[in-house]
Protein backbone atom coordinates (compact mmCIF):
# COMPACT_ATOMS: atom_id res chain seq x y z
CA UNK A 1 0.00 0.00 0.00
CA UNK A 2 2.18 2.32 0.94
CA UNK A 3 4.06 5.31 -1.91
CA UNK A 4 6.55 6.07 0.45
CA UNK A 5 8.38 2.79 0.22
CA UNK A 6 9.43 3.91 -2.73
CA UNK A 7 10.68 7.72 -2.60
CA UNK A 8 13.37 8.26 -4.89
CA UNK A 9 14.85 10.70 -7.55
CA UNK A 10 11.65 11.42 -9.24
CA UNK A 11 9.78 13.24 -5.79
CA UNK A 12 13.59 15.13 -5.41
CA UNK A 13 13.49 16.70 -8.83
CA UNK A 14 9.66 17.97 -8.66
CA UNK A 15 10.31 19.27 -5.00
CA UNK A 16 13.61 20.86 -5.92
CA UNK A 17 11.48 22.68 -8.57
CA UNK A 18 9.26 24.38 -5.80
CA UNK A 19 11.95 25.20 -3.53
CA UNK A 20 13.80 26.53 -6.13
CA UNK A 21 11.42 29.13 -7.28
CA UNK A 22 10.24 29.48 -3.58
CA UNK A 23 6.84 29.61 -4.51
CA UNK A 24 4.85 26.95 -2.15
CA UNK A 25 1.17 28.16 -3.09
CA UNK A 26 -0.50 26.76 -5.64
CA UNK A 27 -2.37 30.21 -6.38
CA UNK A 28 -0.46 33.27 -7.79
CA UNK A 29 2.82 34.87 -7.77
CA UNK A 30 2.76 33.92 -11.56
CA UNK A 31 6.04 35.80 -12.59
CA UNK A 32 8.01 34.32 -9.55
CA UNK A 33 7.35 30.90 -9.81
CA UNK A 34 9.33 29.63 -13.02
CA UNK A 35 6.17 28.02 -14.77
CA UNK A 36 6.03 25.73 -12.20
CA UNK A 37 2.29 24.93 -11.07
CA UNK A 38 2.52 21.81 -9.46
CA UNK A 39 -0.88 21.18 -8.13
CA UNK A 40 -2.83 22.00 -11.87
CA UNK A 41 0.17 19.32 -13.16
CA UNK A 42 -1.12 16.92 -10.31
CA UNK A 43 -4.99 17.82 -11.07
CA UNK A 44 -4.33 16.84 -14.93
CA UNK A 45 -2.26 13.96 -13.83
CA UNK A 46 -5.46 12.35 -12.03
CA UNK A 47 -7.88 13.44 -14.57
CA UNK A 48 -5.63 11.60 -17.31
CA UNK A 49 -4.79 8.48 -15.42
CA UNK A 50 -7.78 8.46 -14.10
CA UNK A 51 -10.03 8.85 -16.77
CA UNK A 52 -11.99 11.55 -15.02
CA UNK A 53 -13.43 14.83 -16.68
CA UNK A 54 -12.51 17.49 -13.36
CA UNK A 55 -10.27 17.08 -10.13
CA UNK A 56 -9.51 18.91 -7.14
CA UNK A 57 -6.63 18.52 -5.50
CA UNK A 58 -7.38 19.06 -1.72
CA UNK A 59 -5.07 19.39 1.76
CA UNK A 60 -6.64 15.42 2.59
CA UNK A 61 -8.50 13.04 2.38
CA UNK A 62 -11.07 13.89 4.80
CA UNK A 63 -11.27 17.53 3.49
CA UNK A 64 -11.98 15.69 -0.10
CA UNK A 65 -14.89 14.57 1.69
CA UNK A 66 -15.87 17.11 3.04
CA UNK A 67 -15.61 19.42 -0.43
CA UNK A 68 -17.66 16.43 -1.79
CA UNK A 69 -20.81 17.11 0.79
CA UNK A 70 -20.85 20.58 0.09
CA UNK A 71 -20.93 20.90 -3.65
CA UNK A 72 -23.45 17.84 -4.09
CA UNK A 73 -24.70 19.85 -1.32
CA UNK A 74 -25.46 17.73 1.74
CA UNK A 75 -25.69 19.50 5.18
CA UNK A 76 -28.35 19.82 7.87
CA UNK A 77 -30.94 17.00 8.22
CA UNK A 78 -30.08 14.86 5.37
CA UNK A 79 -28.48 11.05 6.37
CA UNK A 80 -25.82 10.01 4.35
CA UNK A 81 -25.73 6.09 4.12
CA UNK A 82 -22.34 4.53 5.39
CA UNK A 83 -20.62 1.59 6.27
CA UNK A 84 -19.57 0.02 9.70
CA UNK A 85 -16.41 -0.64 8.50
CA UNK A 86 -14.21 2.61 7.15
CA UNK A 87 -12.08 4.85 8.46
CA UNK A 88 -13.00 7.97 10.62
CA UNK A 89 -12.37 10.62 8.20
CA UNK A 90 -15.92 9.04 6.62
CA UNK A 91 -18.41 10.17 9.45
CA UNK A 92 -16.12 13.06 10.35
CA UNK A 93 -16.98 14.78 6.88
CA UNK A 94 -20.74 13.88 7.54
CA UNK A 95 -20.95 15.08 10.58
CA UNK A 96 -18.95 18.44 9.81
CA UNK A 97 -21.41 18.89 6.95
CA UNK A 98 -24.44 19.24 9.65
CA UNK A 99 -25.67 15.97 8.03
CA UNK A 100 -26.10 13.10 9.68
CA UNK A 101 -24.41 9.27 9.44
CA UNK A 102 -26.08 6.31 8.87
CA UNK A 103 -24.64 2.94 9.38
CA UNK A 104 -25.26 0.31 7.86
CA UNK A 105 -23.89 -3.75 7.78
CA UNK A 106 -20.58 -4.37 5.64
CA UNK A 107 -20.94 -8.56 4.02
CA UNK A 108 -18.18 -10.65 3.31
CA UNK A 109 -17.09 -7.91 0.95
CA UNK A 110 -15.88 -5.72 3.69
CA UNK A 111 -18.00 -3.08 2.13
CA UNK A 112 -21.45 -2.41 2.14
CA UNK A 113 -24.14 -4.70 2.01
CA UNK A 114 -26.45 -3.66 -0.98
CA UNK A 115 -29.25 -5.22 1.16
CA UNK A 116 -28.93 -3.31 3.90
CA UNK A 117 -27.85 0.00 2.15
CA UNK A 118 -31.76 -0.56 0.48
CA UNK A 119 -33.14 -0.93 4.11
CA UNK A 120 -31.49 2.37 5.70
CA UNK A 121 -33.19 4.72 3.16
CA UNK A 122 -35.64 7.08 4.77
CA UNK A 123 -37.27 10.58 2.96
CA UNK A 124 -34.36 12.04 4.58
CA UNK A 125 -31.77 9.79 2.90
CA UNK A 126 -29.29 12.46 0.31
CA UNK A 127 -26.42 10.29 -0.24
CA UNK A 128 -24.80 6.96 0.06
CA UNK A 129 -21.27 6.51 0.14
CA UNK A 130 -19.53 3.41 -0.32
CA UNK A 131 -15.92 3.08 1.31
CA UNK A 132 -13.86 0.46 -0.92
CA UNK A 133 -11.83 -0.66 2.23
CA UNK A 134 -8.47 -1.94 2.10
CA UNK A 135 -7.63 -1.72 -2.18
CA UNK A 136 -11.25 -3.42 -3.18
CA UNK A 137 -14.62 -2.74 -3.94
CA UNK A 138 -18.11 -2.65 -3.18
CA UNK A 139 -20.42 -3.96 -5.30
CA UNK A 140 -21.34 -0.80 -7.12
CA UNK A 141 -23.25 -2.41 -9.93
CA UNK A 142 -26.01 -2.66 -7.32
CA UNK A 143 -25.32 0.20 -5.53
CA UNK A 144 -25.66 2.29 -8.20
CA UNK A 145 -29.17 0.53 -9.08
CA UNK A 146 -30.26 1.94 -5.34
CA UNK A 147 -29.12 5.04 -6.00
CA UNK A 148 -30.53 5.84 -9.37
CA UNK A 149 -33.79 3.95 -8.29
CA UNK A 150 -33.80 6.12 -4.92
CA UNK A 151 -33.04 8.99 -6.59
CA UNK A 152 -30.01 9.46 -4.23
CA UNK A 153 -26.33 10.48 -4.56
CA UNK A 154 -23.45 8.61 -4.88
CA UNK A 155 -19.66 9.54 -3.41
CA UNK A 156 -17.09 6.86 -3.34
CA UNK A 157 -14.59 7.57 -0.33
CA UNK A 158 -12.29 5.00 -2.66
CA UNK A 159 -9.15 6.78 -0.78
CA UNK A 160 -7.52 3.30 0.22
CA UNK A 161 -8.29 2.25 -3.61
CA UNK A 162 -6.19 4.38 -5.64
CA UNK A 163 -6.17 2.26 -9.20
CA UNK A 164 -8.67 -0.32 -8.17
CA UNK A 165 -11.40 -0.72 -10.69
CA UNK A 166 -15.03 -2.77 -10.90
CA UNK A 167 -15.64 -4.04 -14.63
CA UNK A 168 -13.19 -1.56 -15.97
CA UNK A 169 -14.68 1.57 -14.59
CA UNK A 170 -12.02 3.16 -12.10
CA UNK A 171 -12.81 3.21 -8.29
CA UNK A 172 -13.32 7.08 -7.12
CA UNK A 173 -14.47 7.62 -10.82
CA UNK A 174 -18.62 5.45 -10.66
CA UNK A 175 -20.31 7.80 -8.72
CA UNK A 176 -21.58 11.34 -8.94
CA UNK A 177 -18.01 12.28 -7.05
CA UNK A 178 -15.43 10.39 -5.72
CA UNK A 179 -12.39 10.74 -3.44
CA UNK A 180 -8.58 9.58 -3.19
CA UNK A 181 -6.28 10.35 -0.14
CA UNK A 182 -2.90 11.17 -0.41
CA UNK A 183 -2.17 10.84 3.51
CA UNK A 184 1.53 9.14 4.32
CA UNK A 185 0.28 5.71 4.25
CA UNK A 186 -1.75 5.38 1.16
CA UNK A 187 -1.27 3.73 -2.42
CA UNK A 188 0.21 6.88 -3.75
CA UNK A 189 1.42 9.62 -1.26
CA UNK A 190 1.63 13.95 -0.93
CA UNK A 191 2.58 13.61 2.60
CA UNK A 192 -0.75 14.48 3.38
CA UNK A 193 -3.74 15.41 0.50
CA UNK A 194 -6.55 14.72 -1.46
CA UNK A 195 -8.81 14.99 -4.44
CA UNK A 196 -12.19 15.23 -5.07
CA UNK A 197 -13.17 13.69 -8.68
CA UNK A 198 -16.69 14.33 -10.75
CA UNK A 199 -17.93 14.07 -14.18
CA UNK A 200 -20.30 17.42 -13.17
CA UNK A 201 -18.35 20.34 -14.35
CA UNK A 202 -20.83 22.66 -11.72
CA UNK A 203 -19.54 20.58 -8.77
CA UNK A 204 -16.06 20.68 -9.78
CA UNK A 205 -16.08 24.84 -10.66
CA UNK A 206 -17.62 24.95 -6.43
CA UNK A 207 -15.11 22.90 -5.06
CA UNK A 208 -12.48 25.17 -6.91
CA UNK A 209 -14.11 27.75 -5.04
CA UNK A 210 -15.12 26.26 -1.72
CA UNK A 211 -11.41 24.94 -0.89
CA UNK A 212 -9.49 28.19 -1.19
CA UNK A 213 -12.35 30.56 0.79
CA UNK A 214 -15.30 30.41 -1.84
CA UNK A 215 -12.81 32.80 -3.81
CA UNK A 216 -14.34 33.34 -7.49
CA UNK A 217 -11.01 32.74 -9.29
CA UNK A 218 -12.09 34.84 -12.21
CA UNK A 219 -9.15 36.77 -13.57
CA UNK A 220 -6.06 37.18 -12.20
CA UNK A 221 -5.86 39.37 -9.66
CA UNK A 222 -6.32 37.12 -6.24
CA UNK A 223 -7.35 40.52 -4.37
CA UNK A 224 -9.94 41.44 -6.74
CA UNK A 225 -11.97 38.77 -6.36
CA UNK A 226 -15.09 37.77 -5.09
CA UNK A 227 -17.22 35.33 -2.42
CA UNK A 228 -20.13 33.83 -4.29
CA UNK A 229 -20.22 31.83 -1.24
CA UNK A 230 -18.94 30.26 2.10
CA UNK A 231 -15.45 28.26 1.71
CA UNK A 232 -12.59 27.21 3.89
CA UNK A 233 -8.88 27.13 3.54
CA UNK A 234 -8.56 23.03 2.36
CA UNK A 235 -5.70 23.85 -0.37
CA UNK A 236 -2.99 21.52 -1.05
CA UNK A 237 0.65 23.14 -1.50
CA UNK A 238 3.09 23.16 -4.09
CA UNK A 239 5.64 20.92 -2.00
CA UNK A 240 2.95 17.95 -1.39
CA UNK A 241 1.50 18.66 -4.79
CA UNK A 242 5.01 17.99 -6.07
CA UNK A 243 5.68 15.03 -3.63
CA UNK A 244 2.29 13.02 -5.69
CA UNK A 245 3.36 14.38 -8.85
CA UNK A 246 6.42 12.05 -8.60
CA UNK A 247 4.63 9.19 -7.47
CA UNK A 248 1.63 8.91 -9.78
CA UNK A 249 4.16 8.28 -12.63
CA UNK A 250 4.80 5.00 -10.38
CA UNK A 251 0.87 4.13 -9.99
CA UNK A 252 1.41 1.40 -12.65
CA UNK A 253 4.58 -0.07 -11.31
CA UNK A 254 3.13 0.04 -7.79
CA UNK A 255 -0.65 -1.87 -8.59
CA UNK A 256 1.68 -4.80 -11.02
CA UNK A 257 4.24 -5.48 -7.87
CA UNK A 258 1.48 -5.24 -5.15
CA UNK A 259 -0.35 -7.88 -7.46
CA UNK A 260 2.59 -10.03 -7.69
CA UNK A 261 3.14 -9.87 -3.61
CA UNK A 262 -0.17 -10.10 -2.88
CA UNK A 263 -0.53 -13.18 -5.10
CA UNK A 264 2.45 -14.93 -3.20
CA UNK A 265 0.61 -14.52 0.02
CA UNK A 266 -2.45 -15.89 -0.69
CA UNK A 267 -0.94 -19.00 -2.37
CA UNK A 268 0.95 -19.90 0.61
CA UNK A 269 -2.79 -19.37 2.65
CA UNK A 270 -4.66 -20.69 0.12
CA UNK A 271 -2.87 -24.09 1.66
CA UNK A 272 -4.46 -23.73 4.69
CA UNK A 273 -7.54 -25.62 5.90
CA UNK A 274 -9.66 -23.66 7.38
CA UNK A 275 -8.56 -20.22 5.79
CA UNK A 276 -10.80 -18.60 3.23
CA UNK A 277 -10.82 -14.86 1.28
CA UNK A 278 -12.45 -11.65 1.29
CA UNK A 279 -14.94 -11.74 -1.88
CA UNK A 280 -13.74 -9.49 -4.43
CA UNK A 281 -16.81 -8.62 -6.82
CA UNK A 282 -14.49 -7.81 -9.67
CA UNK A 283 -10.87 -9.92 -8.45
CA UNK A 284 -9.21 -8.02 -11.42
CA UNK A 285 -9.55 -4.32 -10.07
CA UNK A 286 -8.46 -5.23 -6.72
CA UNK A 287 -5.67 -2.81 -5.86
CA UNK A 288 -4.04 -5.48 -3.88
CA UNK A 289 -2.42 -3.14 -1.31
CA UNK A 290 -3.99 -5.91 1.35
CA UNK A 291 -4.59 -9.29 1.43
CA UNK A 292 -7.73 -10.02 3.92
CA UNK A 293 -8.54 -13.17 4.90
CA UNK A 294 -11.23 -15.05 7.06
CA UNK A 295 -10.50 -17.71 9.57
CA UNK A 296 -13.11 -20.05 11.39
CA UNK A 297 -14.38 -18.15 14.93
CA UNK A 298 -13.45 -14.65 16.36
CA UNK A 299 -11.74 -16.50 19.01
CA UNK A 300 -9.32 -18.41 16.82
CA UNK A 301 -8.81 -15.22 14.79
CA UNK A 302 -7.67 -13.11 17.77
CA UNK A 303 -5.20 -15.55 18.17
CA UNK A 304 -4.08 -16.36 15.06
CA UNK A 305 -3.78 -12.34 14.91
CA UNK A 306 -1.49 -12.43 17.88
CA UNK A 307 0.94 -15.28 17.11
CA UNK A 308 1.56 -13.87 13.79
CA UNK A 309 2.54 -10.32 15.71
CA UNK A 310 4.60 -12.69 18.20
CA UNK A 311 6.62 -14.10 15.52
CA UNK A 312 7.78 -11.02 14.12
CA UNK A 313 5.08 -10.76 11.52
CA UNK A 314 3.74 -7.14 11.73
CA UNK A 315 1.67 -4.98 9.24
CA UNK A 316 -0.90 -8.17 9.70
CA UNK A 317 -3.92 -6.28 10.83
CA UNK A 318 -6.98 -7.32 13.27
CA UNK A 319 -9.43 -4.06 12.61
CA UNK A 320 -12.44 -5.84 14.97
CA UNK A 321 -10.38 -4.26 17.90
CA UNK A 322 -9.05 -1.16 16.03
CA UNK A 323 -9.80 1.91 17.48
CA UNK A 324 -9.60 3.88 14.17
CA UNK A 325 -11.58 1.71 11.52
CA UNK A 326 -14.32 -0.10 13.22
CA UNK A 327 -17.67 1.25 15.48
CA UNK A 328 -17.12 -0.76 18.45
CA UNK A 329 -14.73 1.49 19.28
CA UNK A 330 -16.23 4.80 17.98
CA UNK A 331 -17.61 5.92 21.75
CA UNK A 332 -17.03 9.61 20.20
CA UNK A 333 -19.46 8.89 17.74
CA UNK A 334 -22.08 7.01 19.13
CA UNK A 335 -21.81 9.51 22.28
CA UNK A 336 -21.53 12.59 19.97
CA UNK A 337 -18.96 13.67 22.31
CA UNK A 338 -17.72 16.96 20.83
CA UNK A 339 -16.25 20.01 22.02
CA UNK A 340 -18.71 22.57 20.57
CA UNK A 341 -22.46 21.83 20.31
CA UNK A 342 -23.58 20.52 17.33
CA UNK A 343 -27.13 21.18 16.02
CA UNK A 344 -29.54 19.16 18.02
CA UNK A 345 -30.92 17.55 15.27
CA UNK A 346 -27.72 15.58 14.14
CA UNK A 347 -27.40 14.80 18.32
CA UNK A 348 -30.87 13.23 18.47
CA UNK A 349 -30.64 11.34 15.40
CA UNK A 350 -27.56 10.00 16.50
CA UNK A 351 -29.11 9.34 20.18
CA UNK A 352 -31.87 7.40 18.61
CA UNK A 353 -29.42 4.65 17.05
CA UNK A 354 -28.70 1.37 17.98
CA UNK A 355 -25.14 0.96 17.43
CA UNK A 356 -25.18 -2.33 19.04
CA UNK A 357 -27.00 -4.04 16.47
CA UNK A 358 -24.36 -4.69 13.11
CA UNK A 359 -24.73 -8.53 13.98
CA UNK A 360 -23.71 -9.21 10.25
CA UNK A 361 -20.76 -6.58 10.68
CA UNK A 362 -19.83 -8.27 13.68
CA UNK A 363 -19.91 -11.72 12.66
CA UNK A 364 -17.18 -11.02 9.53
CA UNK A 365 -15.14 -8.49 11.14
CA UNK A 366 -14.68 -11.01 13.93
CA UNK A 367 -13.12 -13.17 11.35
CA UNK A 368 -10.64 -10.80 9.17
CA UNK A 369 -7.22 -10.15 9.04
CA UNK A 370 -5.58 -7.57 6.55
CA UNK A 371 -2.31 -8.32 5.82
CA UNK A 372 -0.66 -5.28 4.34
CA UNK A 373 1.47 -5.72 1.12
CA UNK A 374 4.86 -4.20 0.55
CA UNK A 375 6.70 -2.67 -2.06
CA UNK A 376 10.43 -3.13 -1.29
CA UNK A 377 9.65 -7.27 -0.54
CA UNK A 378 12.35 -9.22 -2.37
CA UNK A 379 10.75 -12.02 -4.23
CA UNK A 380 12.73 -13.86 -1.77
CA UNK A 381 11.25 -12.32 1.10
CA UNK A 382 7.83 -12.02 -0.03
CA UNK A 383 8.08 -16.11 -0.13
CA UNK A 384 9.62 -16.11 3.27
CA UNK A 385 6.93 -14.18 4.54
CA UNK A 386 3.97 -16.38 3.15
CA UNK A 387 5.45 -20.11 4.11
CA UNK A 388 5.99 -18.09 7.57
CA UNK A 389 1.70 -16.88 7.68
CA UNK A 390 1.01 -20.10 6.08
CA UNK A 391 2.79 -21.95 9.52
CA UNK A 392 1.60 -19.54 12.01
CA UNK A 393 -1.98 -19.50 11.01
CA UNK A 394 -1.97 -23.50 10.47
CA UNK A 395 -0.54 -24.13 14.05
CA UNK A 396 -3.33 -21.62 15.81
CA UNK A 397 -5.97 -23.92 13.47
CA UNK A 398 -4.35 -27.18 14.23
C1 LIG B 1 -7.22 7.71 4.78
C2 LIG B 1 -8.69 7.68 4.63
C3 LIG B 1 -9.48 8.84 4.61
C4 LIG B 1 -8.96 10.21 4.93
O1 LIG B 1 -7.82 10.58 4.38
P1 LIG B 1 -6.79 11.60 5.08
O2 LIG B 1 -6.01 12.04 3.89
O3 LIG B 1 -5.97 10.83 6.06
O4 LIG B 1 -7.57 12.70 5.68
C5 LIG B 1 -10.84 8.71 4.36
N1 LIG B 1 -11.40 7.52 4.18
C6 LIG B 1 -10.70 6.38 4.22
C7 LIG B 1 -11.40 5.09 3.99
C8 LIG B 1 -9.33 6.43 4.47
O5 LIG B 1 -8.64 5.29 4.56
Amino acid sequence: MPGFEIFGEEERKEVNDVLESGILMRYGFDHMRNGHWKAKELEEAVQSTFGIQHAQLTSSGTTALSTAMAVMGVGAGDEVIMPTFTFVASFEAIIAAGATPVLVDIDETLCLDPKAVEAAITSKTKMVMPVHMCGSMAQMDQIQNICKKHDLLLLEDACQAIGGTFKGQKLGTIGDGGTFSFDFVKTITCGEGGVFMTDNEEYYINADHYTDHGHDHIGSDRGAETHPFLGYNFRISELHAAVGLGQIKKLDWILETQRKNNAVIKAALSQVEGVTFRRIPDPEGDNASFLSFFLPTEDLTRKAHKELLANGLGGNFYWYDNNWHYIKKWDHLKNATSLFPLNPGLVSAIEAMDFNNFKQSDEVMGRTISSLINLSWTEEQAHERAEKMAATIKSVLA
